[in-house]
């Protein structure tokens, strides 16, 4: 990698909806993000209520039928 061209990488806090946190590399020290690897569906496998947002439960009225 040449030095001197990327931006200064950080071990960033990144903090979910759902009050998980966790340590990523980033450009930035804190991120804040509604779905993290411990309360998206596509890992956990079953539907989570995430009261922030409320998207997938449009999502899944939208779908129901
Ligand atoms: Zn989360």
């Amino acid at each position: 990698m040449q030095s001197g061209i990327h931006p200064t990488m950080y071990e960033a806090k990144v903090i979910c909806g759902c009050g998980n946190v966790f340590t990523t590399g980033s450009t930035k020290q804190e991120l804040r993000v509604d779905v993290c690897s411990k309360c998206h569906p596509f890992f956990t496998g079953r539907q989570r209520d995430i009261s922030a947002g409320g998207r997938i439960e449009k999502f899944n009225k939208r779908y129901a039928k």
